[in-house]
């Protein structure tokens, strides 16, 4: 009796998204497949674009509530990149690139600065710092002169007294460029609890606690940073497709953009085209990245003009309204597989972007061809996206706010959605909030060990093993009915708790 040949179980790829349906991430599951390495052995070391290396597949979307400086340092740190957004002006974007990369470790703190003629209004001015840095301005701009700790506050009698009365002698300090370890191994070795990390012999840029120490050797371990041709973290930086974006580009390569997103929710467009040619005549050394993208003659048409790499998404991220207010969009699983299969004749690799909610949707739109993802909602709880905590009941959370909402754009962010000079604003998306969930430093190490045992099951080693898999018709899937979305999840306990590590 002879079984059922491979060919009969399950749909090839080429199958089933030429079917006539536009299939979302959670509608399509892959087929297990063969397993002879270790979870281990999985390599998610990747590209952004031609010219751009990551260590792991994560991109931070340019969104004002995502990507900032903090958030381009903890992403680049773990191997990933932030891009930039660019609900600002040209000179406080360059100054969020300038400021991302001046630092070496991890994560940003916040120190607090007073000139020596000052006093402390109150001891909440130590509630996110263990110390006040005394500089002659009062910024962190002039040079280091003392420092105020908390015990030397409390001690005083005349609370009113300027810092130049009780002040200590500056603190030690080390060169900003100093890596974590290196800033962990000053202060073991001499046994300090903090140390200033300073730049240009004099500007503090940051300050290391030995709290901040323990934090972050308890987190799961750091893979390779990503580092530009400056030796810094590397950073990407989102502009639109407008005239005056090219000033705001010109600021950008001045302070160090590695990467440029052109910023458009519908790429195919003689402006972006424009663009693009200007960009690789004008920085030819610098990697521009275009879309977005979800049909493969979008794809060449952009392909064709020159573009290192392609952002594929519309209608898919957790805040947009596009498809419900244009009708027009894809299915984030079909939008990828499409392009993919353009993209990779023509050696761009391709960021699929929005619609990340969990590790499986990242197993998904990497298997399925893409490069990288792009994540809004997935970090935009974290620490590191900006904003503060809000409480909603019991639960922490922060904002979150699509960028074609009628908030985001009154601050700028039109360009995105309206490629031209239309005067009516109507949102292609909402503001809303997101639940807290710590570090990025914690859950996407966590995240990337899930997305290594998804390829593994699917006995894929690498990206590109997955890709070869999948476009030989080895690796097989199928669409999920809804009852077996539901089958699924978890189903039918009375409560249950989800934690994932
Ligand atoms: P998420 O990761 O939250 O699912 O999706 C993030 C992505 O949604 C962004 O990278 C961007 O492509 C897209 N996006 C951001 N803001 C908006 C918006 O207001 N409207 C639409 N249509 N898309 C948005």
């Amino acid at each position: 009796m002879t079984g059922p040949t491979i060919e009969e179980d399950g749909f090839s790829a080429t199958r089933l998204f030429n079917q006539g349906f536009s299939y979302t991430y959670d509608d399509v599951i892959f087929l297990p497949h063969y397993i002879d390495f270790p979870t281990d052995a999985v390599s998610l070391s990747t590209k952004l674009s031609r010219n751009i290396d990551l260590t792991i597949p994560c991109v931070s979307s340019p969104m004002d509530t995502v990507s900032e400086s903090s958030m381009a340092v903890a992403m680049a740190a773990l191997g990933g990149i932030s891009i930039l957004h660019y609900n600002n002006t040209p000179s406080e974007q360059s100054s969020l690139i300038r400021s991302a990369k001046s630092r070496r470790i991890p994560f940003i703190s916040d120190p607090i600065f007073k000139s020596p003629s000052d006093p402390i209004d109150s001891v909440s001015e130590f509630a996110t710092s263990p110390c006040i840095f005394v500089t002659q301005s009062g910024t962190s701009k002039s040079k280091l002169l003392g420092v105020v700790s908390r015990s030397d506050w409390d001690e005083l009698k005349d609370k009113d007294a300027p810092v130049s009365d009780y002040m200590s002698p500056a603190p030690v300090s080390a060169p900003s460029s100093y890596s974590f370890e290196q800033a962990a191994g000053v202060l073991a070795a001499q046994k300090l609890d903090y140390l200033t990390l300073v730049s240009n012999g004099e500007e503090v840029v940051d300050l290391v606690t030995a709290n901040d120490v323990e934090r972050i050797q308890g987190l799961p371990k750091l893979g390779l940073p990503s580092l530009g041709t400056d030796g810094e973290f590397m950073v990407g930086a989102a502009v639109g497709t407008r005239e005056q974006d090219k000033e705001r580009l010109e600021l950008l390569v001045k302070a160090g953009a590695d990467v440029i997103v052109l910023d458009s929710s519908q790429g195919n467009s003689i402006y972006q085209i424009e663009m693009i040619k200007y960009v690789k005549r004008t920085y030819p050394g610098l990697d521009v990245i275009g879309g977005n993208v979800v049909t493969a003659y979008q794809a060449q048409n952009l392909i064709q003009a020159g573009v290192d790499g392609l952002r594929v998404g519309m209608g898919s991220g957790s805040i947009c309204t596009t498809q419900e207010v244009c009708a027009v969009g894809r299915g984030q699983a079909t939008a990828v597989y499409k392009v993919a299969s353009v993209a990779e004749r023509g050696g761009v690799p391709i960021i699929a972007d929005g619609g990340i909610a969990n590790s499986g949707h990242i197993v998904k739109a990497l298997v399925l061809g893409a490069s990288t993802v792009m994540m809004g909602s997935f970090l935009a709880g974290s620490n590191e996206a900006p904003g503060v905590y809000e409480y909603q009941g019991n639960r922490r959370i922060k904002k979150y706010r699509g960028m074609g909402s009628l908030e985001a754009m009154a601050k700028g962010s039109d360009a995105r959605y309206l490629g031209d000079t239309a005067k009516l604003k109507i949102a292609q998306g909402v503001v809303g909030a997101v639940p807290d969930k710590g570090s990025v430093l914690k859950f996407i190490p966590y995240t990337m060990q899930a997305v290594k045992q998804g390829f593994q099951d699917l006995g894929a080693s690498s990206l590109q093993s997955a890709h070869d898999l999948l476009s030989s018709g080895v690796l097989r899937l199928e669409v999920r009915s809804g009852a077996a979305q539901v089958e699924g999840g978890v189903h039918d306990l009375v409560f249950y708790e989800k934690k994932s590590f």
